[in-house]
């Protein structure tokens, strides 16, 4: 297991992006946990701070995600899982979590 920096609280964030479309699906964090379960199953797995507990996603909903590359940046400490995502990524319905947009008001809007 690479020598990955993790915060104090033992957490990495995790990019998650589309393999084919290259779309950044949505955005969590990890510990070395799932890091390794991660790679060893290909099946994305994070820690959810909320319920603070470990998510496999897709594991309820159904909208998993294969692992097909996972990417680590310069500074070892932020992932990129590249996935098959299966249905749509966020729990609003949208394939993405960021379907949103700030304008130049301020105002938060769809991305069209
Ligand atoms: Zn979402």
């Amino acid at each position: 297991m690479p020598d990955l920096k993790y915060d104090d609280k033992g957490f990495i964030p995790v990019i998650c992006q589309d393999a084919d479309t290259k779309q950044i699906l949505m955005m969590a964090y990890a510990k070395k946990e799932q890091v390794l379960k991660t790679i060893t199953t290909r099946k994305a797995t994070y820690f959810s701070r909320s319920r603070n507990c470990e998510w496999v996603k897709g594991e309820t909903s159904g909208n998993t995600q294969q692992v097909i590359k996972v990417l680590v940046d310069c500074d070892l400490d932020t992932l990129i899982y590249l996935v098959k995502q299966k249905g749509n990524a966020c729990h609003t319905g949208n394939q993405s979590c960021f379907y949103r947009q700030i304008s130049e008001n301020g105002e938060i809007n769809e991305n069209e």
